[in-house]
């Protein structure tokens, strides 16, 4: 038998609290080197809140999360419940690189410019080889040739595959997908799950939010079903999939598939 490989993300027991309403009560999970996690769960059930609160872009209020089996510092308890190490909350968050929904590049930089610009300022990487790796990398999902125009003359399909391309410039321990083909027409769709598909092949470690069952059942390692901030399944794709245990499940893939 072979040991599992190490974990990249781990969070446990976590809860996150907006107001009066919370959003995550008690989560679980883990992701290891390699490996494709897959949350799945209707709209409001915590999937984009949970993503958020494991690259620290969003406070959580109670339980753990650990970055390569370091545990985030925490200063204050309950609401006041901060990351407290500005240097680990940093190398955190560029470790763990985020692709949106609606692809965020800046409007007014080139697509290169784009994918140059956290790693040459947050990173402070020398300029010549981030451009070196950003033509890579542009070439890579498919757009090599665009390295030059600006956002708006991309279609959407092209704008997240550049996205995707930023995030892999910051050459980042995980990917963290938040409904990477919801915004895109079904043709265009089609071309970003293919790069998503060939980062999983490539065994790049992936957190990915998805409303896409069939690219959850073939790209994921592990498949969790949130409902109302709580796990409700999880397991392998294809018993996840094949054979739902909950009625709550069964009800969410009979209108989702
Ligand atoms: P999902 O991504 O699964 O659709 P979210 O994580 O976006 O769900 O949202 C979970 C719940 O948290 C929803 O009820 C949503 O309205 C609420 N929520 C999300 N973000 C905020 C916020 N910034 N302020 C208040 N409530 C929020
Ligand atoms: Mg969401």
């Amino acid at each position: 038998m072979t040991a599992s490989p190490p974990p990249v993300i781990e969070i446990r027991d976590l809860h996150k609290t907006y107001g009066a309403l919370e959003v995550l009560k008690g989560v679980d999970m883990v992701a290891r080197k390699g490996e494709v996690v897959s949350l799945i769960g209707s709209s409001g059930s915590g999937k984009s809140t949970l993503l958020r609160c494991a690259n620290l872009l969003e406070d959580s209020h109670q339980g753990d999360i650990r970055f390569e089996g370091e545990p985030v510092k925490w200063s204050g308890t309950g609401m006041n419940r901060r990351p407290g190490d500005h240097k680990q909350l940093i190398r955190i968050r560029t470790n763990l690189s985020m692709v949106f929904q609606q692809f965020n590049l800046w409007a007014h930089m080139t697509i290169l410019e784009n994918v140059m610009e956290a790693p040459v300022t947050v990173l402070k990487r020398d300029k010549a080889q981030v451009e070196a790796l950003g033509r890579e990398l542009l070439a890579k999902v498919g757009i090599g040739d665009k390295c030059d125009v600006y956002p708006a003359q991309l279609s959407g399909g092209q704008q997240q595959r550049a996205a995707i391309a930023r995030a892999l410039a910051m050459e980042p321990k995980a990917l963290l997908f938040d409904e990477p083909t919801s915004a895109l027409d079904p043709e265009l769709e089609q071309e970003v799950v293919k790069v998503i598909k060939q980062l999983a092949q490539e065994g790049r470690t992936m957190l990915l939010v998805t409303h896409d069952m069939r690219l959850a059942a073939d790209v994921s390692d592990h498949v969790v079903f949130l409902h109302k901030g709580k796990i409700e399944e999880e397991g392998p794709p294809e018993t996840l999939f094949r054979s739902p245990k909950t009625d709550r499940l069964m009800q969410f893939l009979s209108h989702s598939i």
